[in-house]
């Protein structure tokens, strides 16, 4: 027998069954616009768990090419990550076991967030093994009493760092606290940890440890307290266009993620007929439903059986029965609203197509919209779509 050379038969692109579509044109608009809120102060782009599960390295690239002037991560990993894609701004870590190994970030220029002195002490020996300055940026807890350095361990933590920054081994670069009512703009804790953070800085300038940066600001903060701004401002959440603060309606902030899945199939149910399991809706009518691919196990949440509605067919579709790991069915109506196999349905957006929201989630399973997003995952492909020009697929 014989061989015969064979071509490999080129791949036909097929669209995703199920995407998550991160649009970096409106991350790159929301950055802008974050800019004007913040005035003169600079913008530190959080990119923390993935971007917000929006894809760290394109996010932030998007963010710095748009003003953003640093990146805000909680984990060394995260922060390597995107020191080994090539981005070369300033990145603060802050969320740390104390014995990480610190040498591989002190290595990358990764600025380290420091919450105690055993969190100091493993980065000045980490710093000692690799011979690098390690730049550190000090967390102060203001009232969180969550992250950062607590009240009766600041005295210890003035005490090391200037020994370590006198004998070369760190350089602080910042300080900085997290708002525990951010949201709540009008809130006393708010003024109260403004001031708190102040008097540290003092303090840590009669150390002779003054910080170039400080920051305290969230996205909330951002928007509503200007006098919160100090040098540079901390947003997550508006980035990815979701608002922080839903009672104050539209901050003119663009939804960056869609969620869309294409039909899997269509059929026609009778009058009397279950859909899906334990038969929860049954047809009124006779009907015709479609089955979308999307299920609790990329992020719908089982817990939203039957209250939501997907964009299929120009029209908002009820979603009906229960969301099952993989797939929901929707009812399209009599006529079956014209939808075939294979068409997009968008389960939430932007809503420039009459999709719902990421906050209209939200709402129904009593949560905020940072807990929607980064919720999208399973089997959804991301892929985005704007600044970057191409349109490039990864399992998000
Ligand atoms: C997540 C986070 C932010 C961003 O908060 P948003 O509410 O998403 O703007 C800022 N700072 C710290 C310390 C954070 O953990």
């Amino acid at each position: 027998m014989t061989t015969t050379q064979r071509t490999p038969r080129p791949a036909r692109t097929v669209l995703p069954q199920a995407e998550a579509v991160i649009d970096l044109d409106a991350v790159a608009e929301n950055v802008r616009a974050l800019r004007e809120y913040a005035g003169p102060a600079a913008v530190m782009a959080v990119v923390k768990a993935d971007a917000y599960n929006h894809g760290a390295v394109p996010v932030a690239r998007a963010a710095l090419t748009a003003g953003a002037r640093e990146l805000g991560v909680t984990t060394l990993g995260e922060a390597l990550e995107l020191r080994a894609a090539g981005i070369e701004a300033p990145i603060l870590s802050w969320l740390h076991t104390a014995d990480s190994d610190f040498a591989p970030a002190v290595e990358a220029g990764i600025e380290l967030g420091l919450s105690s002195p055993r969190h100091l002490a493993a980065v000045v020996e980490a710093a000692r093994r690799v011979g690098i300055t390690a730049t550190v940026t000090v967390k102060v807890d203001t009232g969180l009493n969550r992250n950062g350095v607590a009240v009766d361990e600041w005295g210890d933590m003035l005490r090391d760092l200037g020994r370590a920054q006198a004998e070369g081994v760190v350089r602080l670069r910042g300080a900085f606290s997290h708002l525990a009512h951010g949201d709540e703009p009008e809130h006393p804790g708010n003024a109260e940890q403004r001031d708190r953070l102040s008097e540290a800085v003092a303090d840590l300038r009669r150390h002779s440890l003054a910080p170039e940066v400080v920051h305290l600001s969230n996205s909330a903060a951002t928007v509503t307290r200007s006098d919160l701004r100090f040098d540079m401002v901390r947003p997550g959440i508006a980035m990815y266009g979701l608002t922080p603060i839903p009672e104050l309606g539209d901050m003119g902030f663009r939804p960056v993620m869609t969620v869309r899945a294409r039909v899997v199939l269509v059929k026609k149910v009778k009058a009397g007929d279950g859909v899906s399991y334990g038969h929860t809706w049954t047809a009124p009518a006779d009907t015709t439903v479609a089955l979308l691919p999307l299920g609790y196990a990329d992020g719908v949440r089982r817990s939203l059986s039957g209250r939501i509605e997907v964009q299929l067919g120009g029209r908002r579709c009820p979603q009906i029965g229960r969301v099952c790991m993989d797939q929901v069915v929707v009812d399209l109506g009599p006529d079956g609203a014209g939808v075939s196999e294979g068409d997009e349905a968008l389960f939430f957006g932007d809503g420039r197509h009459g999709e719902p929201n990421a906050q209209d989630w939200a709402d129904k399973l009593d949560t905020i919209n940072y807990e929607i997003v980064t919720g999208i995952g399973g089997r959804t492909v991301r892929t985005y779509v704007g600044s970057e020009g191409s349109v490039t697929a990864c399992p998000s």
